[in-house]
C-alpha cells in the first residue's frame, strides 16, 4: 500500500469515527476471519456444548474496560473523592488523579467544564466528543457551536452559564458511556452541581437527564417538564430539553427546544416555573 493509499484509508477512517487506536498493536481481521471460515465453524460446531462464552473471551479489546481495578470499589472511591473536594478547582485535582473510570485511558484530556462556575444556570451534557477531549473544554465542536446560539437567544453566554457533562473524558469512537462509566463518573458530576449551587439546572439530552433525575422517562417525553433534585441537601430546580447534536440531526425539533429556553428565562427573570 502506498503512503498515499495509507493516508486516504485513515482518514476514511478517521471519518467513519475510528479516530483513536485502542490496543499497541494492529489486529489483523482479516486474517481471524479466514481462521474463523466455514470449515472452522463446522469442526466447532461438532464439539460438544459448552460454557457459553464469557463477553471478556468474546471481546478482549473490551476486558480493561470490565476488569477496571474493582467496579464497586471505583464507584466508592469516586464517592469518597468527590465528597472531599472542597472546591471546583479541588474537584478537578481529584478527577485528575483519579483512575477509577475506563474512559480516561483512551482519552486525550480530561473535558471538566467551561463557563462561569458562579452562574444561576448550569447545563449538563452526555459526554465530550472528538473536539472536546482535544481541546479539553465542553461544547467546543458543532453542537457547541449551536448550543452558543441558543443560549444568545436567552440573553446568556459562556460567561453567564457553566457547562459540564455527565461523564468527563471522551468515550472512544464516541460510543455511549457504559452504565459502569456514568456510575463511576456520578459523584463528581453531582458535586460539581453542589459546588456551582445554581438556581436551574439544564440536563441536555437523555444521558443526563436518565442519570441525574434518575429516570427512566424518555428525553422526548421528559423534556420541557421542571423537576427538582436533592443535592448534599440542596433542593435544585431542573429541567430536561433537547440535546443540540440531536437538534444538528434534527432540526425540526428545534421549536421544541425553543419553548425549553423560553421557560427557562422566564425561570431565570421571575424565579416562577411554569
Ligand atoms: N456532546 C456532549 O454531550 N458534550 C460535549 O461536551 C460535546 C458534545
Amino acid at each position: 500500500m502506498t503512503r498515499e493509499e495509507t493516508l486516504a484509508l485513515l482518514a476514511w477512517q478517521n471519518e467513519a469515527g475510528a479516530d483513536i487506536c485502542l490496543d499497541e498493536t494492529p489486529v489483523d481481521r482479516f486474517a481471524e476471519s479466514r481462521r474463523d471460515g466455514p470449515e472452522t465453524l463446522k469442526r466447532e460446531l461438532r464439539q460438544p456444548a459448552q460454557a457459553p462464552a464469557s463477553r471478556d473471551t468474546l471481546f478482549p479489546a473490551m476486558a480493561p474496560i470490565a476488569q477496571m481495578p474493582g467496579e464497586a470499589g471505583a464507584v466508592k472511591t469516586a464517592k469518597e473523592i468527590a465528597a472531599a473536594a472542597a472546591s471546583m478547582d479541588a474537584l478537578r485535582e481529584a478527577l485528575l488523579a483519579f483512575d477509577g473510570c475506563g474512559l480516561k485511558k483512551t482519552a486525550k484530556n480530561l473535558v471538566f467544564a467551561d463557563g462561569n462556575p458562579e452562574a444561576r444556570i448550569m447545563f449538563v451534557g452526555e459526554a465530550p466528543g472528538r473536539e472536546e477531549d482535544i481541546q479539553g473544554k465542553p461544547f467546543v465542536g458543532r453542537a457547541g457551536k449551536l448550543l452558543d446560539k441558543m443560549l444568545t437567544s436567552i440573553g446568556l453566554d459562556r460567561t453567564k452559564v457553566y457547562i459540564a457533562n455527565t461523564v468527563p473524558w471522551r468515550p472512544p469512537g464516541n460510543r455511549d458511556p457504559s452504565a459502569i462509566e456514568i456510575e463511576t463518573c456520578l459523584p463528581f458530576i453531582r458535586r460539581q452541581i453542589a459546588l456551582c449551587a445554581p438556581d436551574v439546572l439544564v440536563t441536555m439530552g437523555n444521558a443526563a437527564t436518565k442519570t441525574l433525575l434518575q429516570t427512566s422517562e424518555g428525553i422526548l417525553r421528559a423534556r420541557g417538564k421542571w423537576r427538582t433534585i436533592d443535592i448534599e441537601g440542596k433542593t435544585i430546580k431542573v429541567i430536561p430539553t433537547l440535546h443540540p447534536a440531536y437538534l444538528l440531526r434534527s432540526p425540526a425539533q428545534k421549536k421544541l427546544s425553543w419553548r425549553d429556553f423560553i421557560a427557562i428565562k422566564k425561570e431565570l427573570e421571575n424565579g416562577k416555573t411554569e
